[in-house]
């Protein structure tokens, strides 16, 4: 395989890139990295990197001012080891995830939209039986409870009805026995008066004999 800046054979021995999206190589000088900065590179780095032209199409609104081929715009200056790479490969790691995110995000978006949409499903279904349940409960509650209401009222005047039956009962008891007293009375009046009526024959009788 070939290159694809310089478009010389990559040999075994070469120091190269492979694009992540493309897999096309580069040779790192070819990407303006040295061997310092190459071995500085992380292994998720170099298996996340995307050429330049693969960036610049994936990138199209972002600046890609960042991409090693593009630092060849600008002379370099001898700094110290790994700053500039530490740039670099800082801000092109965050673009490059930036920008192999934005697919992911905009399938996170729509997974969770289904999420959303199934999980509202889910809570009206949830909500519905939830408020059939209580309301099958609080059915049979109030049920039960007029029914012990109204069991109570029952007991309740069947007590006062009791009461009242043991009233009127002792009270004829008592009429029985007053009336009884009467009968006895009137029978003793009829007595006197019988008895009277025997001293009065008996007075004129001997107001006769002695006139
Ligand atoms: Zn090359
Ligand atoms: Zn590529």
């Amino acid at each position: 395989m070939n290159c694809s800046a310089c478009n010389k054979k990559l040999l075994r021995t070469d120091r190269y890139l492979a694009c992540n999206h493309c897999r096309s190589k580069y040779h790192i000088e070819c990407l303006n990295l040295s061997k310092e900065q190459f071995t500085a590179l992380t292994t998720e780095y170099k298996s996340k990197w995307m050429c330049p032209s693969c960036s610049n199409i994936t990138k199209r609104k972002q600046s890609n001012v960042n991409t090693p081929v593009q630092q060849t715009l600008v002379p370099l200056v001898e700094k110290p080891l790994n700053s500039p790479l530490e740039n670099s490969s800082c801000s092109s790691t965050d673009s490059q995830l930036f920008s192999s995110n934005d697919d992911n995000l905009v399938t996170m978006g729509k997974i969770s939209t289904l999420l959303d949409k199934k999980l509202n499903n889910y809570l009206s279904d949830f909500v519905e039986s939830f408020r059939k349940a209580l309301k099958d409960d609080v059915k049979n509650l109030v049920q039960a409870e007029m029914d012990s209401v109204v069991q109570q009222l029952k007991d309740d005047f069947t007590v006062t009805t009791n009461f009242i039956c043991d009233e009127q009962s002792s009270l004829k008891q008592e009429s029985e026995n007053k009336s009884h007293i009467i009968k006895h009375l009137e029978s003793e009046t009829l007595r006197f008066q019988k008895e009277i009526n025997v001293l009065t024959n008996r007075l004129t009788s001997i107001e006769k004999n002695f006139p």
